[in-house]
């Protein structure tokens, strides 16, 4: 469940697995979401691999502010400062996590109802 080895966001970061670049540095890479839910939907995971949230330790908190940061200018490079946006981290089974790659999600483009299912 959270074996870097076999990992699909480790494969993507890595350029193993091919995706639909965003952004990229030393640290995290960002790419389109597969299957978007939104007219923008971007995944932006962190190269290290953390399973979740809820595995960040104090040793990722320059990690943690770095990817927030990057949600920023992804967003703002999308264009979607203007008409907002929406950033997810699902965690575990209850919050619906999928993939255990920490991984957040930036949806925008419309209007996105709340409160989520
Ligand atoms: P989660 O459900 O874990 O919060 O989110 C996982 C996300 O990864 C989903 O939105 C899903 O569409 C996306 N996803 C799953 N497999 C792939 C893939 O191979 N490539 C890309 N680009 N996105 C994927
Ligand atoms: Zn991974």
């Amino acid at each position: 469940m959270s074996d870097k080895s076999n990992c699909l966001f480790c494969k993507i970061a890595s350029g193993e697995i091919p995706s639909e670049k965003v952004y990229s540095d030393d640290r995290v890479f960002a790419f389109r979401d597969i299957n978007p839910e939104a007219p923008v939907h971007i995944l932006l995971v962190p190269r290290e691999h953390i399973p979740s949230l809820a595995h960040m330790s104090k040793g990722n908190e320059e990690l943690a502010a770095h990817m927030l940061y990057c949600v920023r200018k992804i967003a703002t490079d999308e264009g979607l400062n203007g008409g907002g946006y929406r950033v997810v981290t699902n965690v575990g089974s209850n919050g619906g996590q999928t993939v255990n790659h920490l991984h957040f999600h930036i949806l925008g483009g419309r209007a996105l109802t709340w409160p989520p299912g």
